[in-house]
């Protein structure tokens, strides 16, 4: 039996297993390999670590965490996980089995990207999530925005007043767009479907009947989803954001569920690296305490159905 369980050891995970760790508490992170941010070549924003790779970023994390004798780095995918308070069971695809008194879960979102051919090659290089981690890279330039979601808008509107005088916004099909304030904020309006994308360092984006339209990336906020996930099979309450659901959590990231929190992008509606830091350290600290004082973290109200 140890202390903490951590499920998913990217930048909350490991935030948390490292407050953890300098209380000299157990802790096991299980982590499969795929922080969302790994096919970006540079992860932005960051004090510090501005424009450095975001898995030269989480090396250095395990190097910090390799310093401490209670912790240990389970490579693998959490695929079962049973239990409750301080008899929680996590079991992995290799067949291991861990049990801990907590959990905390920090193993993020899954990304739906649209089906759009090319689309997924670039996810990350020349299709991007959002303009305050990578839009300073192409600031002044033309740049597209793809409406997969109820952000589009809201990027688009944004990137005009602050990234670029040439946005343009792709309907896609989408319906409930303010197209008349959009043109009024000086934003095209491209009714035609995208067909393909391809490029290396642009984003050249077939249309349907119409011709090649280069752009300097392009940009969408994906839908999400935690169907599957760790999350989901331990039944935590969950919220509805504007790009799918995120775990409610309180002040120190407890969930609903007595001795498990959670944090980072699956935590909430807005991702950032350095949310899921500070994420990660609230709930590494709020799991200790609660490890002490049993009652002093209250799990959240179950939320009505
Ligand atoms: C393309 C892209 C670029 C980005 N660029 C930036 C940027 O420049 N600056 C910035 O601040 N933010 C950026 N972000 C956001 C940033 O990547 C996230 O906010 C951050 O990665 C969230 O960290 P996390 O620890 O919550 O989750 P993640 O980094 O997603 O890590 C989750 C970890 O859990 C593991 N995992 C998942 N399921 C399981 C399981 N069942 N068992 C075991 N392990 C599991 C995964 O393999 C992964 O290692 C970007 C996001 C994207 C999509």
């Amino acid at each position: 039996m140890i202390d903490t369980a951590i499920v998913g050891g990217s930048f909350a995970g490991l935030s948390a297993a490292l407050q953890l760790c300098r209380a000299s508490r157990s802790v096991v992170v299980i982590d499969d390999g795929r922080p969302r941010n790994r096919t970006s070549p540079a992860a932005h924003g960051i004090p510090g670590w501005d424009g450095v790779a975001p898995a030269e970023i989480l090396a250095r994390f395990r190097a910090d965490l390799s310093a401490y004798p209670t912790a240990r780095i389970v490579e693998g995918r959490v695929v079962a996980v049973k239990g409750g308070l301080d008899t929680f069971t996590l079991s992995t695809d290799a067949g291991q089995e861990v049990q801990a008194r907590r959990i905390i879960l920090a193993h993020g979102l899954r990304d739906r990207l649209p089906e759009l051919p090319g689309l997924a090659e670039g996810w990350g290089r020349t299709v991007l999530h959002c303009p305050y981690c990578h839009g300073y890279e192409v600031k002044g330039r033309p740049l597209a925005v793809l409406a997969s979601s109820a952000m589009a808008a809201h990027q688009a509107q944004i990137l005009r007043a602050d990234w670029s005088d040439d946005v343009t916004l792709l309907v896609n099909g989408a319906e409930g767009l303010d197209i008349a304030a959009l043109e009024a904020a000086g934003i095209k309006i491209e009714r035609r479907k995208p067909v393909s994308i391809a490029g290396e360092d642009t984003v050249q984006l077939r249309l349907a009947d119409g011709p090649e339209a280069e752009f300097a990336a392009l940009f969408l906020a994906p839908a999400v989803d935690l169907s599957g996930t760790p999350a989901e099979t331990l039944g935590v309450g969950l919220a509805d954001g504007p790009m799918g659901p995120f775990v409610r959590v309180g002040p120190m990231q407890q969930t609903d569920i007595a001795g498990v929190f959670a944090a980072g992008d699956l935590s909430s509606p807005m991702w950032n690296l350095n949310f899921a830091v500070g994420d990660g350290t609230r709930a590494g600290i709020g799991c200790h305490q609660s490890l002490l004082f049993p009652d002093f973290i209250q799990p959240l109200e179950k939320a009505a159905a």
